[in-house]
């Protein structure tokens, strides 16, 4: 038979963890599963800088530390990959989730997926994540400080990344598929009026080289066939991020981008059924509003635990 929870929350990164801190304090019996690394994106970078009172923590610390205060009020942590989960059909019925490994009954239901980082899925390229290729070019950025570094993406967000490293690094080289940017013309203007970058157009990074951190990028240029090397202390990756919410878009709605198309209630229009963190549509997708998502998710969770058995919640 099932293991039967109050909430259940699908994914371990900041968001889900927090929610599960507030589901688990409030007294719910709590599980939280997680597929892959508890901690979730935040465990690829070496240090958060800008979460208030943790200045220059390590992001797998950070994780630990959230998933022992979850443990600490009762949180079970389960690692299984949730691939279905069917609503209650009536009122009073439980969520039915399906894993891999195992499957789960909840009273309530929080989805945390996040994203993953749209990887190049070139060889090699996991080797290096945390020793010189990064996604997150203001989380990571002031490690290359005054060192060359190269940007592969054309949207506003790679443009917007060589821009703000051109500020700090002493070069910075930024490789696009195509011939011209997908980034608005005024983002464009603004990467233009540093020196200090070079712009290298309808080419991929085809590899990754090194010994125990990163040391050149191979290049091809699309039109020519040719390639070469570019010495690189780090290269930034915004190719795009894919949020995780495909399985779920059933039961609640996302936006054309697959984001979990909700506002800051994080209530879905499953009742039951709330979402948090990165993986919800929302302007800045950071450790602060992903934590603020699942005190809030799992606060509403408790809620309609609470009053499905007759209680007011406190
Ligand atoms: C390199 C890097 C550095 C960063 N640095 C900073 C920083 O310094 N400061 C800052 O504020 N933010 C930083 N961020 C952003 C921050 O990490 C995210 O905003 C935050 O992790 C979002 O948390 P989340 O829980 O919503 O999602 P995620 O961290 O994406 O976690 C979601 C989790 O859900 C799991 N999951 C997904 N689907 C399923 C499923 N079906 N079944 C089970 N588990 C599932 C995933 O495996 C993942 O662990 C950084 C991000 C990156 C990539």
């Amino acid at each position: 038979m099932a293991d039967r929870y109050d909430v259940v929350i699908v994914g371990g990164g900041p968001a889900g963890l927090t929610a599960g801190i507030y589901a688990a304090r409030a007294g719910k019996s709590t599980a939280i599963i997680e597929r892959g690394m508890i901690g979730g994106q935040i465990t690829f970078t070496d240090s958060i800088d800008n979460f208030p009172a943790a200045p220059g923590m390590n992001g797998a610390e950070y994780a630990m530390k959230i998933q022992a205060q979850a443990e600490s009020f009762g949180a079970e942590i389960i690692m299984d990959e949730i691939v279905e989960v069917s609503a209650p059909e009536s009122e009073g019925e439980v969520f039915k989730l399906n894993g891999n490994n195992d499957d789960y009954e909840a009273v309530s239901v929080v989805l945390a997926t996040g994203l993953d980082n749209r990887k190049m899925g070139i060889s090699g390229e996991d080797g290096f994540i945390s020793r010189g290729i990064s996604f997150c070019a203001v989380c990571d950025g002031a490690f290359f400080r005054n060192k060359e570094v190269a940007v592969y993406g054309g949207g506003n967000t790679a443009v917007e990344d060589a821009t703000f490293l051109a500020n700090i690094c002493s070069k910075v080289t930024i490789i696009h598929r195509r011939d011209r940017f997908r980034a608005e013309q005024a983002v464009v203007n603004e990467l233009k009026a540093h020196d200090n970058v070079e712009f290298v157009m309808s080419s991929n990074v085809v590899g990754v080289n090194g010994d125990n951190a990163l040391e050149t990028i191979t290049v091809k240029n699309n039109e020519t066939g040719e390639t070469g090397d570019i010495p690189v202390s780090a290269l930034f990756v915004a190719i795009g991020k894919i949020p995780n919410g495909k399985p779920f878009a059933d039961l609640v709605a996302t936006d054309d981008a697959g984001y979990y198309d909700i506002d800051e209630t994080c209530i879905t229009q499953t009742p039951g059924l709330f979402v948090a963190g990165d993986g919800r549509s929302k302007q800045l997708k950071q450790l602060t509003t992903a934590v603020a998502d699942g005190s809030v998710a799992a606060t509403k969770a408790c809620q309609y635990v609470d009053r499905l058995n007759g209680r007011e919640y406190i």
